[in-house]
């Protein structure tokens, strides 16, 4: 890691690189000697790994881009962190991000933004801004993000790089800081699909540890990434997307990615996912609910950097204070309308209806999948706009997230792969497949990018 690549664009909080010359050190002194510890080396052994900043590692601070935790070294290795170890992958950071992963932009880091390598006025996309542009710098060839509503496959989109959100459970969320529990998935943000699929060799698979992570082992992925032939392939296109906001250019491009599509024998089918434009409005119910909830924690008591008023205070007044220095105005923003969504008159109105809403979009995509192999949609609506030009109305920037947060409602996967130019900027095209078919969606990726 050249500390000064990464100057102009800040993809790093924290860069580690005395550990990750040791791995790599380490790594070359077992293939010098040659013999049977050097052919049982992970093929992957001394490629490096950037890790978003909300993935738990002993040795390097972890903060999810939030005071609350600044200065906080866990105890503990995520169960992915353990996987990439065992592995020998070296760390060779922790990645910018929006606090607590709640964002599209990276703006809402307390730490500064990250900018897009592409242009550095734009953002790199959120909440995972910091892995995308680490990867699209060329300062890692891998980095780790998390996915609860698209931040993963967003910040892709936006960076031209590959990111993928991989079916809910097949990548264990131990060690990973809770946003929104039944929606967050750890997954691989890279620069091509085949050093994706790779990634999430590593770190899939089963882990007692995490209640909702799959019992079965993971099918072969980077033989999947192989790639595929395209004839014949059922590529279902989402009609009732065509939201206001498709920014034009996006919608040549992606009209134009459909027709190469058919022309190298894909079969593409018109699907309707009617309840597929309510999901916003369930995730902005659902996703607040559970992070009201999981945040609960940092009181400055069980977790977090407490802050006493001056003259000292009651528990209360302590944890309100904690409160009030260490989290940002987005993260307040959401703990508010969840703990409103939630509460006692209301929670049948707004919680109970969001989760009707989000049983008829998983019924979309079973409708959907019965026609269909994978589904595709541009992955957002925008190419990558400027830093600050969305930050003063969150709810433009909750309409990003428009094709994205279905999966995270569905738990199924997606992948975003880079589509081209729009503007001279790279915009993404999003596949998603049944769950548990992230083979497929890495033979397409392969075969498309
Ligand atoms: N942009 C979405 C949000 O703000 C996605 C966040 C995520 O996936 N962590 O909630």
């Amino acid at each position: 890691q050249d500390a000064d690549a990464d100057a102009g664009v800040r993809a790093y909080l924290h860069v580690n690189t005395e550990e990750a010359l040791a791995v790599a050190a380490e790594v070359d002194a077992i293939r010098a000697a040659g013999g049977a510890e050097a052919e049982a080396l992970h093929p992957l052994a001394g490629v490096p790994v950037a890790l978003k900043d909300n993935i738990v590692t002993v040795g390097q601070p972890t903060t999810a881009a939030s005071r609350m935790l600044d200065g906080w070294m866990s105890p503990y290795d995520a169960h992915v962190v353990e996987r990439i170890r065992a592995a020998r992958l070296p760390i060779l950071g922790k990645t910018n991000m929006d606090e607590f992963a709640m964002g599209g932009s990276t703006e809402h880091s307390a730490f500064g933004v990250t900018r897009n390598p592409w242009d550095g006025q734009r953002v790199p996309g959120g909440s995972g801004g910091g892995s995308a542009a680490a990867v699209a710098a060329f300062c890692a060839p891998f980095a780790l993000g998390s996915d609860t509503g698209g931040s993963i496959r967003e910040p892709a989109a936006f960076t031209g790089t590959v990111g993928v959100k991989p079916t809910y459970g097949a990548v264990s969320r131990y060690g990973v800081i809770a946003m929104a529990s039944s929606l967050d998935q750890v997954g691989p943000a890279a620069r091509t699909v085949a050093d994706a699929a790779a990634l999430q060799q590593v770190i899939g698979g089963h882990d007692a540890r995490d209640s909702t992570s799959l019992p079965e082992g993971q099918a072969d992925l980077v033989a999947a990434a192989a790639g595929r032939d395209l004839a014949g392939l059922r590529v279902g296109v989402v009609t009732d997307l065509d939201a206001e906001g498709l920014h034009p250019g996006v919608k040549e491009a992606f009209d134009r990615d459909v027709r190469a599509l058919a022309d190298a024998g894909a079969e593409i089918v018109e699907v309707s996912c009617p309840h597929f434009s309510a999901a916003l409005g369930a995730y902005y119910l659902i996703m607040p609910s559970e992070v009201s909830s999981n945040l609960a924690r940092y009181d400055g008591v069980r977790y977090g950097n407490r802050v006493v008023p001056d003259g000292g205070g009651t528990i209360e007044q302590v944890m309100g204070a904690t409160r009030a220095a260490g989290f940002g105005d987005e993260v307040k923003r959401r703990i508010i309308l969840g703990t409103y969504a939630l509460s006692a008159g209301y929670y049948d109105a707004y919680y109970g209806s969001a989760q009707k809403v989000r049983t008829l979009v998983q019924q979309d995509f079973a409708a959907a999948f019965e026609q269909v192999d994978v589904l595709l949609t541009p992955t957002a609506p925008i190419p990558a706009f400027r830093l600050g030009e969305q930050t003063k109305d969150p709810v433009t920037m909750y309409l990003n997230d428009l094709f994205t947060i279905p999966a995270n409602l569905a738990g199924v996967p997606g992948i975003s792969v880079p589509g081209g130019l729009v503007d001279g900027l790279p915009y993404g095209l999003q596949f998603m497949a049944p769950a548990r078919e992230d083979a497929r969606l890495y033979a397409v990726g392969a075969a498309v990018e």
